[in-house]
């Protein structure tokens, strides 16, 4: 058993704190969503507050090739300064002597945010060398970036060896992994999830599991077109994967020996073109026609899923009902985020999690409406499919 975060101490400590403020930014740099940056808030307050200096490190987007000035975490120093309310540093490098003064030189009450790790290409390949250089800007470390923990990164996994006994999750990953750990572990049951988004090569290791652990899987989505056409439906031209046929049959035939409700789309929205203003008609979802696309659950199949979100007492989603981007496509997946809140008000434990989901929810305001909101998509999948994440395993190695 981890001692939890609450439980340590920080005063005079540098405490070098893996955050994800992997936030979006518009044309002129300014945050579009600040959630990621608000949910780290309460660790690094805490450090301030027991009067250590927290050492911020963390990613922004995927820089090819050393510094970008669209991937500078000097972005979010102002919003991260006026939302701690506290006089920070911001280090032009995360590493060597620029650092290093930025430690030196923070006042009581203060912070160091440090620059993109990702304009070090060392930080992804997991680089011991750069990871012992971060580990010189601190005596403790804390992870807290969920959102990364499925990557070996230096920051994220590998800097851990350097703090035997000195490091600890944060507040936020503590809360991930008791949501998690929660549904996968100990679901009240009937345990329903709700599986959307493109392709199912992405999530064949989490629908085998999940066939193992929940009670029903509700498949939404381009994906449910992979199962459809395995069974014969005319799928037209849908996004749809043949190769992928022989394996979604064994995931039927698994659900069935098992018992297992694996629920596919009864009737879908189709479009020719992927576009708001596409003539929309609603068919049978093993009925489409040449040259029509499926881009969203129909109402009939709305009802169905709603029906059995109903009888949940735990609730998983990932992935969107339908092309969630484009509003004429968005009914599926709106009517489903609905669902589940509604599902909560009536007492189930309800999961989030994945961009467009998450986006769903928030979008209709439903944010404080299902039990959970998780700030890692990839991570939570690797999570749901029983794989060992390195960030989460590292703290655990070396706590
Ligand atoms: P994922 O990242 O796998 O969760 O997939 C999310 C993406 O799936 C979103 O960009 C959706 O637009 C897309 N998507 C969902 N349903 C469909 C569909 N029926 N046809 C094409 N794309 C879809």
């Amino acid at each position: 058993m981890l001692k939890p975060f609450q439980d340590y101490q920080f005063k005079d400590q540098r405490v070098l704190v893996r955050v994800d403020f992997n936030v979006p930014l518009d044309e002129n740099f300014e945050i579009t969503d600040t959630t990621r940056i608000d949910e780290s808030l309460p660790t690094l307050r805490k450090i301030i507050h027991d009067g250590g200096i927290p050492v911020i490190m963390s990613h922004l987007g995927r820089p090819k090739s050393g510094y970008e000035e669209k991937y500078s975490l000097k972005h979010v120093f102002d919003y991260l300064s006026s939302s701690l309310g506290s006089p920070g540093i911001f280090s032009t490098d995360c590493v060597d002597e620029k650092a290093h003064s930025a430690v030196k030189e923070c006042p009581p009450n203060g912070f160091v945010l440090l620059e993109n790790l990702r304009f070090h290409s060392e930080e992804e390949k997991g680089d011991l060398g750069f990871a012992a250089a971060l580990a010189e800007l601190g005596d403790f470390y804390v992870n807290d970036a969920f959102g990364t923990a499925h990557r070996a990164h230096a920051s994220t996994a590998i800097v851990a060896r350097f703090f035997p006994k000195r490091c600890a999750f944060g507040f936020l990953i503590e809360k991930e992994l008791e949501a998690l750990e929660k549904v996968l572990f100990r679901p009240e049951r009937p345990f329903y999830a709700v599986i959307g988004g493109a392709k199912v090569s992405d999530k064949i290791g989490v629908l085998e599991k999940l066939l193992e652990t929940a009670d029903g899987i509700l498949v939404g989505g381009a994906m449910a077109f992979t199962f459809l056409g395995a069974q014969g439906a005319r799928v037209g031209h849908s996004l749809c994967e043949p190769d992928k046929y022989s394996v979604c049959l064994g995931l039927i035939e698994k659900a069935k020996n098992l018992g297992k409700k694996l629920l596919f789309p009864l009737d879908v929205r189709i479009a020719q073109e992927i576009k708001d203003s596409a003539p929309v008609k609603t068919c049978l979802s093993n009925e489409i026609p040449e040259g029509w696309k499926g881009l969203d659950i129909g109402p009939e199949t709305v009802e169905l899923f709603i029906r059995e979100l109903k009888n949940a007492r735990t609730i998983l989603w990932n992935g969107p009902m339908g092309v969630f981007e484009v509003p004429a496509f968005r009914f599926g997946t709106e009517e489903v985020a609905k669902g589940i809140a509604m599902a909560s008000r009536f007492g189930a434990f309800s999961v989030v999690g994945g961009g467009d989901s998450v986006a769903a929810v928030h979008l209709l305001g439903l944010k404080n409406q299902v039990s959970y909101v998780c700030t890692g998509g990839g991570a939570m999948l690797e999570f749901v499919e029983g794989k060992e994440l390195p960030g989460i395993a590292a703290i655990r190695e070396y706590a």
